[in-house]
């Protein structure tokens, strides 16, 4: 197929070169024409703006650092919206705004153009190996025709929904992970300073439930999409005991545990509702009601 790709970074550098070795022909742009030497030299064509690339191609692919960025290529002077053929797929793999994402897609949609957001996961490592984890949202149909193409830049290709729904789907993704940085510092920096060695305390979380990712593989499905925060696989009194231990801990160590300490508020708020016999998974309840929506799922 004719394939533009436009911002050939870290990212974007090594998944346009999948896409030129798995035989297609592939036109490149980005703002400095030096990042494209290695698809060049692989065979893929230069072209002078993202206009040129969009008249020169099927489907195009940004990957470019975020909003600001992707509205001028998109929607700018010289930009796709100016080159495209009716029937073009554009797909946006940066991590960008949902809202945008949707702006670009009904402005395209009166010009017959499709468009799918699509960020990515895995970082440069999985870029370069094409072990991508790739959160598609946007038309099904469109989806299914271009998925062979992005199996050559992720072996973890996933339709979310609707358009908008990839980048909601990757922006949940990286706050998350991002959390999920914060509190193991936190219990990393108190387990050490309470005089574990750190890599015995890494083995020991890791071969626990937190590692073997019970909670987002076993309690997000099992419980909380059924609603069922009352069969009772670990009492909620019992982690409120928990997590009041690891806090005297840390103030009989001098660690700072803000986010534990938060979490610790939502199970004390718990337990004042009557609900210490209930399951400790129960305080999820108490986010959703304070966002007024059920995360339910049959
Ligand atoms: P990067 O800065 O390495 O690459 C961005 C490329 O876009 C550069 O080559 C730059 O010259 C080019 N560019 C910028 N503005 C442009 C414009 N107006 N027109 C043409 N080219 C332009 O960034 P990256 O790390 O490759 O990230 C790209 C996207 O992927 C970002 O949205 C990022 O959040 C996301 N992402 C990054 C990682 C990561 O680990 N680096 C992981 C997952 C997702």
């Amino acid at each position: 197929m004719r394939i533009g790709f436009i911002g050939l970074g870290n990212m974007g550098g090594p998944m346009a070169s999948h896409i030129v070795e798995a035989g297609h022909d592939v036109t490149v742009y980005d703002m400095k024409k030096e990042a494209a030497a290695p698809q060049l030299g692989k065979g893929a064509r230069w072209a002078d703006s993202p206009m040129a690339v969009a008249a020169a191609s099927e489907i195009v692919f940004t990957s470019l650092p975020g909003p600001k960025e992707v509205e001028a290529v998109a929607l700018g002077e010289a930009g796709l919206l100016q080159g495209a053929a009716q029937g073009m797929v554009y797909i946006d793999l940066s991590t960008n705004s949902p809202t945008l994402v949707r702006h670009i897609a009904e402005v395209y949609q009166e010009r017959g153009l499709h468009v799918l957001d699509a960020p990515v996961s895995g970082g440069p490592i999985g870029a370069q190996q094409a072990t991508l984890a790739v959160m598609v949202g946007g038309d099904r149909a469109v989806y299914d025709r271009v998925k062979p193409v992005l199996d050559a830049i992720g072996n973890k290709v996933s339709y979310v929904g609707a358009i908008g729904s990839g980048a909601i789907a990757k922006l949940v993704h990286n706050m998350i992970a991002i959390c999920t940085q914060a509190i193991l510092a936190e219990g990393l920096t108190l387990g050490v300073k309470a005089g574990v060695e750190p890599e015995p305390l890494r083995k020991a979380i890791a071969d626990g439930a937190v590692g073997q990712g019970l909670m987002l593989n076993y309690m997000v499905p099992n419980v909380v999409f059924k609603g069922d925060f009352d069969t009772v696989r670990f009492a909620l009194r019992l982690a409120r005991k928990d997590i009041g231990l690891a806090s005297t801990l840390g103030r009989e160590y001098e660690v700072p545990m803000k986010v534990a300490n938060i979490v610790e508020q939502d199970l004390v708020e718990a337990m004042a509702k009557g609900w210490g016999d209930r399951d400790s998974t129960v305080p999820f309840q108490l986010q959703e009601e304070r966002a007024g929506v059920k995360v339910r799922q049959s």
